[in-house]
């Protein structure tokens, strides 16, 4: 049968997968597919982190469905993960330049997050480039949670 790894949450799975466009060039699990990648063809809405964030935001206000919560964690995580990765190529001031984005007042309110949320994100982040060991990255992001918390 055949197995493939979900683009989305990072899950082994066995069997048919979905087209994961139009948020990602891949594949992914008929979960993510269900949560995902169908809304964004309903919605529009074609970039995976709006999805995750407005699911956040649904998270908050104690709309979301409890089977939705667990894949939720799971996909924040795994996509931080690859977010890790891929920053672990480039270089320190690219890396910079991204956090100084997310930093913009008014970026955190498009995001509609909290400098808080942000701290959480940034530790999250934190532990995954302990994970891959960019122990370069992890110390640069352990100096802005540092920063943002004074
Ligand atoms: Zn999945």
């Amino acid at each position: 049968m055949n197995k493939f790894t979900c683009d989305i949450c990072g899950d082994t799975s066995y069997g048919h997968s979905h087209n994961t466009q139009p948020l990602l060039n891949g594949q992914c699990c008929a979960l993510c597919n269900m949560i995902f990648v169908t809304a964004s063809r309903i919605t529009g809405v074609d970039s995976l982190d709006e999805q995750i964030e407005y699911m956040m935001k649904m998270k908050d206000e104690d709309e979301l469905p409890d089977m939705f919560l667990e894949v939720l964690d799971r996909v924040r995580d795994y996509q931080g993960k690859i977010f890790l990765e891929e920053t672990a190529k480039i270089s320190i001031e690219d890396l910079n330049a991204k956090l100084d984005e997310l930093e913009e007042e008014k970026e955190i309110e498009k995001l509609n997050m909290s400098k808080e949320e942000i701290i959480y994100n940034l530790k999250k982040a934190f532990d995954n480039a302990i994970k891959i060991e960019a122990y370069e990255a992890a110390a640069f992001i352990k100096k802005r949670i540092e920063s943002l918390k004074s």
